[in-house]
């Protein structure tokens, strides 16, 4: 996928100069004689492009995560670049430059919306689409132009117990240092209880809410790492007993992100039938504590504070709101953001 729009390569050079500014805290004077109320740095409304409301919550999120934002007012994101697809990340940092750095407290997301649309026309709809799923591809598209490649040997074991040399090239960006986690799913056959291991990355975690009635964040989080048992049609073939076995499947985080993201199953889908589940889910603001959750080796900092609430009512796309925009970036401590599709629709305000 590529992009027709180009930026002039001179367009850069502002970039420097702002990245002067933060270094030395002297951040430009807001004119606050032309303002009705004083503008807070950061504390910048999106406009409403028509039922954009789905981007903008995102767009504030992440604009409103610590590192995400330094790395960014900084310049540190033009080392980075790839320059075949460097449009989506330019744009992304001409909005938050514009966020932290304007003197408006209003911007609009216009010229980020028409980057992301030449490459996914979707966004450009005036319809609503799913804030999950535009946040994963804005997540995408940043690591694929912020992306830098490193190779390291490594060895690996055959089964003629020779080990043999080879080269692994993994790809890591900003995006991925704050947001990648790994999950490693216990695999044991109950027949002969012979234990296999697979990873697998994650950005978001997609969690069940398990109760109808007074459900916290931490029980949707032990519903998802319970131990799983496959039976029937879902039996996994055992290398060792060599046919179809019932199976106890267990995941854990074997590779913790600084900021972890939740995203909450409000859909219950059974057979042809999709309802949605209305539950209030309780979270915690501070010290969420993801110890149980995490392989013993890998809890260096297992708890984690708020950060950023994504809540779309689905029943009324026009509703929106968002419920709580707080960068808590304390040293020792790892941020969670959460996606919650409101659970009473209509009674959210207009905005
Ligand atoms: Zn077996």
């Amino acid at each position: 996928m590529t992009s027709q729009r180009c930026f002039p390569a001179d367009d850069f050079g502002v970039y420097y100069i702002l990245s002067e500014c933060t270094d030395h805290g002297a951040l430009p004077a807001v004119k606050e004689a032309e303002e009705d109320r004083p503008h807070f740095q950061g504390v910048t409304g999106l406009r409403n492009l028509g039922n954009t409301c789905y981007m903008n919550a995102i767009l504030q999120c992440l604009c409103s995560i610590s590192p995400l934002v330094e790395y960014f007012l900084s310049g540190k994101y033009i080392a980075a670049l790839q320059k075949d697809c460097s449009e989506v990340a330019t744009a992304f940092a001409y909005l938050m430059t514009d966020m932290w750095l304007g003197d408006t407290d209003c911007v609009s997301p216009a010229l980020f919306q028409a980057t992301l649309g030449n490459l996914c026309p979707a966004f450009l709809k005036k319809t609503q689409q799913d804030a999950q799923e535009f946040l994963i591809y804005v997540l995408n598209e940043l690591h694929e132009a912020l992306k830098k490649y490193h190779r390291r040997r490594a060895y690996e074991k055959r089964s003629t117990q020779r080990r043999c040399k080879k080269v692994i090239t993994s790809e890591t960006s900003i995006i991925t240092r704050l947001f990648e986690g790994q999950l490693s799913y216990s695999i044991t056959c109950l027949k002969c209880d012979n234990c296999t291991y697979k990873n697998e990355v994650f950005t978001v975690l997609s969690l069940p809410i398990p109760y109808q009635h007074d459900c916290s964040l931490q029980d949707c989080l032990q519903c998802f790492f319970q131990q799983d048992t496959l039976t029937w049609s879902n039996q996994i073939h055992c290398s060792f007993c060599e046919t179809k076995q019932e199976t106890a499947v267990r995941a854990s985080i074997s590779k913790a992100p600084k900021t972890i993201i939740f995203h909450l199953k409000r859909f219950d889908i059974q057979g042809t039938m999709k309802r949605k589940l209305r539950t209030d889910i309780r979270y915690p603001l501070t010290n969420l504590d993801l110890t149980p959750y995490i392989c013993p080796i890998f809890r260096k900092h297992p708890k984690y504070n708020l950060c950023a609430v994504v809540s779309v009512a689905v029943s009324d796309p026009e509703t929106l709101q968002i419920v709580l925009l707080e960068a808590t970036a304390e040293v020792g401590f790892n941020n969670f953001m959460l996606i919650n599709h409101e659970p009473r629709g209509g009674e959210s305000p207009k905005h």
